[in-house]
């Protein structure tokens, strides 16, 4: 019996080790959140970056073809301009950033970066063009210091240093015994939300690409850091290609168009006073944003003189 209980055991190990690895690998895609079988065409060509202007023509998205996500957008953020897309929770505005950073494709109308179909294009060049803060920031399992320097591997260290106070991460990592060079993830240090996001910053920071995708890249923070942040990313998207989306709208207050998203489709756009004096669905969301910062606010100051 017990001759055949080792190979078993035996296999059993193998087994369980094969099997982790394939949890890794499909975990991996599921974090990500991507479609694996995006792949280059055998023709594509690198993206030739100019001025970095984004368009989306009349874009069509499911991930299930019995259930449209995306229902014909069209949309152009003008080079160095920022658009902000707001709306409900599952109104599509993820999936809009996924599809930009190609991620999935469409299924019907075309995305463009200076003209260009990001279909025929390199995936490697066209990430290399964006720098993403994702809603959930998934790090790698290596240190803090490569986590930043993912950004832009020739960066000096004081780059790294620059990069991390910016995003205010940089006293946090070096209260740390190892500083910079602690490991991040399950063999090492837990960060909360607020922090992988801040890491996230201080890499996008660091790269500092043509075109910046922020999707609620300030959700996990809380409200004096995400100012803080807030201005911090106010000042790299300066000048850049800007896709913001956001779930406080006080921070899309000074974006040169609004788009408001609802079940796939654009059902508002404008800046900001524009929604505002149209008094629909987004003047709506203002003014219920408003009251809640306000009770807030109140609620705060009674604490403060208890
Ligand atoms: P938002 O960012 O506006 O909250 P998302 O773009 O994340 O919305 O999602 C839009 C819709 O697509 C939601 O109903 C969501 O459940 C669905 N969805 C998102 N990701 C996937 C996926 N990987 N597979 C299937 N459905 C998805
Ligand atoms: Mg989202």
């Amino acid at each position: 019996l017990i001759q055949l209980f080792i190979p078993l055991n035996f296999m059993g190990m193998v087994y369980r080790e094969i099997k982790q690895a394939l949890i890794d690998i499909s975990d991996m895609f599921a974090i990500l959140d991507r479609d694996p079988e995006i792949q280059d065409r055998p023709d594509a060509k690198p993206l030739a970056v100019g001025d970095a202007a984004v368009a989306f023509e009349d874009v069509r998205f499911s991930y299930n073809p019995d259930r449209p996500i995306l229902k014909g957008i069209s949309f152009t953020v003008p080079a160095g301009r920022t658009i902000a897309i707001v709306g409900p929770s599952g109104a599509g505005k993820s999936t809009i950033s996924r599809l930009l950073f190609r991620f999935y494709e469409p299924q019907g109308g075309r995305i463009l970066v200076d003209g260009q179909d990001i279909a025929a294009v390199t995936q490697e060049s066209l990430r290399s063009a964006i720098g993403m803060v994702p809603q959930d920031t998934v790090l790698f399992n290596d240190t803090i210091g490569y986590n930043i320097r993912y950004g832009r591997w020739d960066a000096s260290e004081e780059e790294v240093r620059e990069a991390a106070r910016l995003a205010q991460i940089d006293r946090f990592v070096e209260s740390l015994p190892e500083g910079y060079d602690t490991p991040v993830g399950e063999r090492g240090l837990k960060l909360s939300g607020g922090e992988k996001q801040r890491v996230a910053i201080a890499r996008t920071i660091l790269k500092s690409p043509p075109i910046l995708l922020l999707d609620e890249a300030t959700s996990a923070l809380d409200s004096f850091t995400e100012k803080e942040i807030q201005d911090a990313l106010d000042r790299v998207s300066r000048g850049r290609t800007t896709l913001v989306i956001a779930h406080r709208l006080s921070t899309v207050v000074g974006a040169d168009e609004i788009i408001v998203l609802d079940k796939g489709e654009i059902v508002e756009r404008g800046s900001h006073a524009q929604l505002l004096a149209a008094e629909g669905v987004y003047a709506a969301m203002w003014n219920r944003q408003r009251e809640a910062d306000e009770a807030r606010a109140l609620l705060k100051q009674a604490e403060d003189e208890r």
